[in-house]
């Protein structure tokens, strides 16, 4: 048997940890084990900025690729003081799994650099990312590593990158990033498709237990781009938001919320301007309440470990569709398995926006764009695809939703390995 890797590095460990427990219990070779727990390249780089007082500062930059077994790597940028190599393999391998479930041919990727993007200014920020962006491009492109936004970047940070290297090759060469404006090679659709894909599970969850959305009673943390859509789909197809939340304050109203409402005077706001907002008809309550009010379901899509020990007991929720990245520690997921709480995991349900990017490199590829319609339609077959293929595994093997998604995934991107041979 291979040793088994370990880190120091919580969230290395943990998806490494995730890794073997369900590889081992697929019964994958030691060989495939040894290849998928090792990423395919770990990319430091020095990125020096003269600041705008003249100064000069190095920060540190990295890019992970984990997989290319299924086809480029693909996953974020991000910008964020304690990011560190580690943290990026963690992400990159998740995101292997995230887009070998989500059935586009990509492999996993994560990569950004260590600095506090709130301290610096556009100008610094901008010659952060192109000298970033030269240093890391012999491994950036259409067909190697698909970058996209993550933590702290944008469509902004995109195109710089994307112009950098451009100017490099001497061509440009849009497909090489997703998450780009719309007005300069970016998708319609891309900006709801997060929460247009979670709101699809959650429907498709409903619909494979017979139960009509007009009668279900749903609760969304966060109200930024997930969770805000997530509302918007949710109610348009019938279901009632009984509570929203963001940073601040918890909007609660047993008789439904009007989200149309909550968006004018939420959505795109300061801190600020949210401080003294109510919604007509809702009581106002702590930011963490929403997680334990009386409904049907739960959509936690602000941030990560929100559902843990100690407020997992406290949840009144049947189904949680997780919209943020790992809203729920593994020992709140026991406790709410044990409580009989069915959970839709989160490479599931918040893939809309990577099969988004997905269009928008197919799109690029062309140079041919779609409508907003056409994007959606085929972001909608691909997610109840993906749905209902997890949730025939799940019933067919008595396992948690979670585990079954695990399993597809990590048998897509082995059987790859297999047909490609060691030589990767
Ligand atoms: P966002 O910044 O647009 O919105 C986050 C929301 O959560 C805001 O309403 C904010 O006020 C609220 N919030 C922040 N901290 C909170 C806290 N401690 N308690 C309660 N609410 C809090 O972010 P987003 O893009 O909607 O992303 C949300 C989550 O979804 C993140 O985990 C992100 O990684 C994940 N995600 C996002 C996308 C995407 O396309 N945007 C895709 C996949 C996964």
């Amino acid at each position: 048997m291979n040793e088994r890797r370990k880190s120091e590095n919580v969230l290395l460990n943990t998806a490494l940890q995730d890794f073997y427990g369900a590889a081992e219990e697929m019964g994958l070779s030691e060989n495939q084990i040894a290849i998928l727990s090792n990423s395919e390249r770990r990319l430091e780089v020095s990125v020096p900025v003269e600041m705008d007082d003249g100064s000069l500062r190095v920060f540190k930059g990295y890019r992970v690729q984990h997989s290319t077994a299924l086809g480029p790597s693909k996953g974020g940028i991000r910008y964020a003081a304690d990011l560190n190599v580690d943290e990026c393999e963690a992400l990159a391998m998740l995101m292997t799994w995230k887009c070998s479930l989500a059935g586009i041919p990509y492999g996993g990727g994560k990569g950004g650099i260590a600095c506090n993007p709130f301290s610096m200014s556009k100008r610094e920020k901008e010659r952060m990312s192109r000298t970033f962006a030269a240093r890391i491009s012999p491994n950036i492109g259409r067909w190697s590593d698909v970058p996209a936004p993550d933590m702290n970047t944008g469509g902004q940070e995109m195109v710089w990158i994307m112009d950098t290297i451009s100017k490099m090759r001497g061509q440009i060469e849009p497909a090489q990033l997703t998450g780009k404006p719309i007005s300069y090679w970016g998708a319609r659709g891309r900006n709801e498709a997060s929460g247009l894909g979670a709101a699809t599970c959650g429907l498709e969850l409903m619909k494979a237990l017979g139960k009509d959305p007009a009668k279900m009673r749903v609760a969304i943390q966060g109200f930024g781009n997930v969770g805000s859509f997530t509302a918007k789909h949710l109610s348009s197809a019938g279901a009632t938001v009984v509570a929203i939340s963001d940073s601040l304050a918890t909007y609660y109203s047993p008789k439904g919320i009007d989200v149309n409402m909550a968006f004018e005077r939420l959505c795109g706001r300061s801190r600020k301007e949210r401080e003294g907002v109510t919604l007509d008809g809702c009581e106002k309550l702590g930011p963490s309440d929403v997680l334990f009010v009386d409904c049907d379901f739960l959509f936690p899509c602000a941030v990560q470990g929100v559902l843990n020990r100690d407020t997992a007991p406290k949840v009144k929720a049947k189904y949680i569709v997780e919209g943020a990245n790992g809203p729920i520690t593994p020992e709140g997921d026991a406790i709410l398995n044990d409580a009989g709480v069915l959970i839709v995991p989160d490479f599931l349900a918040n893939s809309g926006g990577v099969i988004s990017s997905y269009f928008e490199w197919a799109q690029n590829l062309q140079g041919f764009f779609w409508t907003e319609e056409e994007h959606n339609e085929r972001l909608l077959r691909l997610i109840r695809e993906n749905f209902k293929r997890v949730w025939d595994q799940s019933q067919a093997k008595k396992a948690t939703m979670r585990r079954a998604a695990y399993v597809a995934a990590i048998q897509r991107v082995a059987d790859a390995v297999e047909l490609r041979g060691n030589f990767l």
